[in-house]
């Protein structure tokens, strides 16, 4: 994880490698779009030799791999993939998303990964979803992620209420300035002005509501 700092590129690869290759904007992954295995990794022959792309990829950019050391996709999300065949991450070929670990280290890992997310909470009995996919969810996780996300929008309605007062403020300074200049005319533009501002608070918080 410490390689994360580097960034990696893909055009840096061989064209024949890179071409397969389509960078996921949100995670930052690699996905090989080539041959992949039933195990899920990415595959490619390479100067007469059969590869697993994402060590391919970290062996061109980064470094050579120590025998003894395997690649570790530290993308992987544990609450939503498997970890066998059908996880997207194995097709990851990001260098700065692959850490080089013992075995032994990748094996714990895994072990561990079956009794804690990703963040480190335990999965016992009160702290477990089951998705209707069948994969496992925390719950101490989602209670965060809801409360993140109430005071996200708490602060999103803090922020148009300040709009909508200001507007209002602004409205009525506006309609200050006018009244002096022409009073002739304030019977007729009270009556017209009046609902203006009420359908567009009323908006405005309508399309709160739609984007919350
Ligand atoms: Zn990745
Ligand atoms: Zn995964
Ligand atoms: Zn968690």
């Amino acid at each position: 994880m410490t390689v994360a700092a580097v960034e990696y590129r893909v055009e840096d690869l061989p064209p024949r490698i890179a071409k397969r290759i389509t960078v996921d904007p949100e995670s930052g992954c690699w996905r090989w779009g080539g041959e992949v295995g039933r195990n899920g990794y990415g595959r490619t022959g390479w100067q007469g030799r059969r590869w697993l792309t994402h060590r391919l990829a970290y062996v061109l950019l980064a470094e050579p791999i120590p025998v003894d050391l395997e690649l570790d996709h530290t993308c992987c999300r544990p609450e939503t993939c498997h970890g066998g065949g059908d996880c997207p991450h194995r097709r990851c070929c990001n260098p700065a998303h692959l850490e080089a670990v013992t075995r032994a280290e990748n094996l714990r890992r895994a072990v561990r990964l079956t009794t804690h997310c990703r963040n480190g909470h335990r999965y016992d009995g009160a702290n477990i979803l089951i998705a209707s996919d069948g994969t496992r969810r925390c719950v101490e996780c989602r209670r965060a992620y809801s409360a993140a996300l109430a005071e996200r929008r708490r602060s999103w309605g803090v922020f148009m209420d300040n709009l909508v007062r200001e507007h209002e403020r602004r409205r009525g300074a506006a309609n200050d300035a006018r009244h002096p200049d022409s009073p002739a005319h304030s019977p007729d533009a009270t009556p017209d002005s009046t609902p203006t501002p009420v359908g567009e608070v009323g908006e405005a918080s309508g399309a709160q509501v739609g984007e919350g």
